[in-house]
């Protein structure tokens, strides 16, 4: 099996899930006592957020670039980002190393057109959903991606004031079920938790949609890549 170099920290809180299923999913597979071979690379999200709300995509390229060229240094043998955002940056990261980056979208896209689906909707936070260089990605696999029409700023305010601080509260479990609720209403027929703290609040128990947690679903495909 080859070894997992993860870039986490945005946030921790979304990595530490990663680092769990990382695990259970390669027990799952290999049986036994088997865990997974990872290093993590966890960043301080703090100066990382700062960079996203000025703008400087540029500057935090250059942070993961590098973060993936140490992860090579120490022996990883593919790269997963721990993040759905700053996927935005993806190609600085294949562009600093010759390892091959497992894109969280591709997963979600797979476990989407497998279970049939076509139209669904995009929770995330405000750059994955306004910036289009997400929902680009599902299109090119044919999965026409709808975001909230109101309430971005709010689901985003969520993410970063409440999730990524470890702050679960029945009234953003209720905001967020409420937006999936429109998007249902304008024709999505799934969910993507397009964010991976998302998952934090939202399950099948509580959404109206079937939901698609990029978290679970991408920290599966990391070990089917690595035992490739
Ligand atoms: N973890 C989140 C995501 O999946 C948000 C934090 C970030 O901006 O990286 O998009």
């Amino acid at each position: 099996m080859k070894t997992i170099g993860l870039i986490g920290g945005m946030s921790w809180e979304s990595t530490a899930h990663y680092y769990r299923v990382l695990n259970q999913e390669t027990a799952a597979r290999l049986g036994g006592l088997h865990s997974a071979p990872v290093i993590v690379h966890s960043l301080d999200f703090a100066p990382i957020a700062a960079m996203q709300a000025a703008g400087d995509w540029d500057g935090a390229g250059r942070q993961l670039a590098t973060a993936a060229t140490q992860l090579q240094a120490a022996g990883a043998q593919l790269i997963g980002l721990a993040t759905n955002t700053m996927h935005l940056v993806a190609d600085a990261i294949t562009q600093a190393t010759d390892l091959p980056l497992v894109h969280i979208a591709d997963p979600t896209s797979d476990a989407l057109l497998a279970d049939g689906f076509a139209t669904v909707g995009l929770l995330g936070t405000r750059f994955t959903m306004e910036m289009g260089f997400y929902r680009d990605r599902l299109q090119l696999r044919g999965l026409t991606a709808l975001v909230p029409d109101v309430d971005r700023t709010n689901l985003n305010a969520i993410i970063y004031e409440e999730l990524c601080r470890g702050i679960v509260s029945d009234l953003s479990r209720r905001t967020y079920v409420a937006a999936i609720e429109r998007l249902a209403a304008r024709g999505a027929e799934a969910v993507i938790l397009g964010c991976t703290e998302i998952a934090m609040l939202i399950d099948d128990s509580v959404s109206p949609l079937p939901v698609y947690d990029t978290t679970d679903l991408h920290a599966r495909a990391l070990v089917a890549a690595a035992l490739a």
